[in-house]
């Protein structure tokens, strides 16, 4: 190793191996000086280099110049000084921790905002380094393969299937898992080896791709092609074959499996009855499959070069090694959730589910190559073979797993993200998975609008598994009081053919009840489903407790002889007896802004019949422009008792006049009548109980649609 290296006079006082060998905290970081000279000195000085290349290494810098980070760096007030410390990278029982350089632009603050993590920069040690430092290997790095290296992808599939046991087995499966599951029925898969369609064998294992369908359709299966591409050789000869799925094959064949499943070319693409058929098993299909191969290249890359990494070595993949003070270091890459945040893949409605239904997760990135299941992440730039599930591991590092099956993470209890078909034994975190989960789904875009419930189909399949529920319009039907109080951010777009009552008949970005925060709700009414035409009850488990005697609404005797000839046609819609009541609209000073879309909406006192501040909804700015105006008298449905009486400091009613207890509130829905008769949902929010009564409401059959 160079002993001879150029390094400046601060530099020449580290001593960089010791602190992968002993942890220096935080409190005690070395300081390197400011950034601007650390750059200055970085031409001529190899450790100073290091420095500012870990720092470029991040992700959100990686397209940007380093005069942009200082000028950032001044903006946020954080000073531009430099430090050095070590941390923790991996934590087992009964051995020494894996420890990991940071470079840091805080010192003596927990949190620094930059870019937005504790740390501005990462170091590590690179295996060879380490086994000279007489450390063990485990979490050091590893140099990479110019290409995409398919046999660490296979012996990642081997360690899991060999060590991880039913935690990764089984499909949706939790830790307590007591469900059995079945296999698609009706698969063709692409055979690798023959290059043509055939249907799966009787007990064998294939691997699914998922990723991006690109903006030019290429080759896909019709009734027409279902014949040919059942002849060998017929796919790799057929005009139009994108290079991804060409890739894929190729992949899959070095790997050393040989069944693929591909929808573009694995589902009868203009055959209805077929479509319908692989939809409706999306969850057996990804569930069942032996590994899903994902295709994340970052969104800045060509379209239809293949699967990133495989061919082309991209500049994002390249791996910085510098040698300093006699130990190779390397900068690691970011973590998955970070890498993957920046693809469009990450941005798609179909492929939401399409991740969340797997087993086991192949990424193909740009920078590298990750393997996920629920036991740990693999990546090729870091040592994490032979890592135990268990371990604890740094938050948002490059061995991190989001959706580890153990809750190693206190923070961030990423371990509810975790599906399973098991019954459910706490509805609170239960419905928190779903509401996190719909969430994120609504961010996605699909090409087709009407995709919205087909492309969530697997996941809502095996929620009605583990909360013994069916689903209504993307609804759970047992949880539907909390169902019911999503809110809306942005203007209120409708999607045709869905209804109002559903996030999914709205092209806006819909949020679960958090604004609400009331997972705690109790029933009052009992709602009816429209199914071809006859109403059906929707069971519920909620009870309905004695004390809200007063506002318990039974339903209407005549209810269940409502036919939808009787009632106005609509496909998708529910039929309660409830209470109404109307009540005015007053602007408030604080306006909403989504935490994580940016989107606003605004919120609106509810007042009573005196102006008293009775309550609070949060509105559309489009829809309160149009319709809100002080004098006018709005119509509310009664829909549930809510659990909470403020939301986070902010009373929702006049204290002076309205007691804050327990139970005091009601769910609300806003409705506005169409010329049918039918309610169509506005908006949902809270009235204190006392307004409503006062307000002297009337008991009436809605029929929401
Ligand atoms: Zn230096
Ligand atoms: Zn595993």
């Amino acid at each position: 190793m160079a002993l001879h290296e150029e390094l400046c006079a601060t530099c020449r006082t580290l001593d960089i191996a010791s602190l992968f060998i002993t942890e220096l905290e935080h409190e005690e970081a070395i300081a390197l000086g400011p950034l601007e000279t650390i750059l200055n000195k970085s031409k001529d000085c190899g450790c100073c280099k290091v420095i500012v290349d870990s720092l470029l290494a991040q992700q959100p810098w990686q397209k940007v110049d380093v005069n942009m980070i200082l000028a950032f760096l001044r903006a946020e007030g954080n000073g531009t000084d430099v430090w050095l410390y070590s941390y923790p990278f991996i934590e087992e029982d009964n051995t020494s921790p894996t420890l990991r350089v940071a470079v840091s632009t805080s010192h003596g603050k927990q949190t620094s905002r930059l870019p937005w993590r504790e740390h501005v920069g990462d170091l590590q040690l690179m295996r060879t380094s380490a086994k000279q430092l007489e450390l063990a290997v485990l979490g050091h790095g590893k140099e990479m393969q110019q290409t995409a290296d398919v046999g660490i992808a296979r012996n990642w599939l081997d360690d899991c299937l060999r060590d991880h046991g039913s935690l990764c087995s089984q499909p949706g499966s939790g830790p307590d898992s007591d469900s059995s599951f079945g296999r698609p029925s009706l698969l063709r898969v692409i055979d690798v080896s023959s290059r043509c369609l055939v249907n799966l064998p009787n007990g064998t294992q294939y691997v699914a791709l998922s990723y991006c369908w690109p903006r030019k359709p290429g080759l896909t299966n019709t009734r027409a092609s279902n014949i040919d591409f059942r002849e060998k050789g017929s796919i790799s000869m057929s005009k139009g074959l994108s290079e991804t799925i060409n890739d894929a094959c190729n992949f899959v064949r070095g790997m050393s499996e040989r069944y693929l499943w591909v929808d573009a070319l694995c589902i009868v693409q203009d055959d209805g009855a077929d479509k319908a058929h692989q939809i409706s098993q999306m969850d057996l299909v990804y569930g069942s499959a032996l590994l899903t191969i994902v295709v994340a290249p970052d969104s800045t890359e060509a379209e239809g070069v293949g699967l990133p990494g495989y061919r082309i070595r991209t500049k994002l993949r390249h791996q910085i090694i510098h040698k300093t003070h006699g130990v190779e270091l390397s900068i690691p890459k970011p973590c998955l959730d970070d890498v993957v945040s920046y693809t469009r893949w990450e941005t798609r409605g179909w492929t939401f589910q399409e991740a969340h239904l797997s087993r086991r997760l192949l990424f193909l990135t740009s920078q590298q190559l990750y393997y996920q299941c629920a036991c740990g992440v693999r990546c090729e730039d870091t040592t994490g073979e032979g890592l135990t599930p268990t371990a604890f591991i740094k938050h948002s590092t490059n061995l991190w797993n989001p959706k580890s099956a153990y809750e190693n993470d206190s923070d961030d209890n990423w371990g509810d993200m975790f599906l399973s078909r098991s019954a459910h034994t706490d509805a609170s975190r239960l419905l928190g998975t779903h509401d996190l989960l719909l969430t994120d789904f609504c961010r996605r875009e699909l090409s087709f609008p009407s995709d919205i419930l087909n492309a969530i189909q697997g996941i809502l399949k095996v929620f009605s598994d583990s909360m013994r529920t069916e689903f209504y319009a993307g609804l759970p039907l047992k949880w539907l009081d909390h169902a019911l109080l999503w809110q809306l951010y942005g203007a209120g777009e409708r999607r045709t053919g869905f209804p109002s009552f559903s996030w999914a008949g709205w092209e806006s970005i819909v949020d679960p009840p958090v604004w609400l925060g009331t997972r705690d709700t109790r029933r009052l009414i009992t709602w009816y489903r429209c199914v071809a035409g006859q109403l059906l009850s929707c069971e519920t488990d909620a009870p309905m407790v004695e004390e809200h005697a007063s506002f318990i609404v039974p339903p209407d005797n005549t209810i269940q002889n409502i036919k939808a000839q009787n009632a106005p046609s609509h496909d998708m819609m529910l039929v309660t007896t409830t209470q109404t009541a109307s009540f005015s609209l007053s602007t408030m000073s604080i306006d909403y802004v989504h935490h994580s879309t940016g989107k606003d909406g605004e919120h609106m006192w509810i007042l009573d019949a005196n102006s008293h501040r009775a309550g609070i909804i949060l509105l559309d700015r489009g829809w309160k422009s149009i319709h809100v105006t002080e004098k006018a008298k709005y119509e509310f449905i009664m829909l549930s008792m809510a659990g909470i009486s403020r939301v986070g400091d902010l009373l929702n009613f006049d204290e002076a006049y309205y007691e804050d207890r327990e139970w005091c509130l009601l769910n609300v829905m806003l409705v506005a009548w169409k010329s049918d008769g039918v309610a169509e949902r506005v908006a949902v929010g809270y009235i204190h109980c006392d307004a409503w009564r006062e307000a002297g409401p009337a008991t009436m059959v809605v029929h929401l649609v």
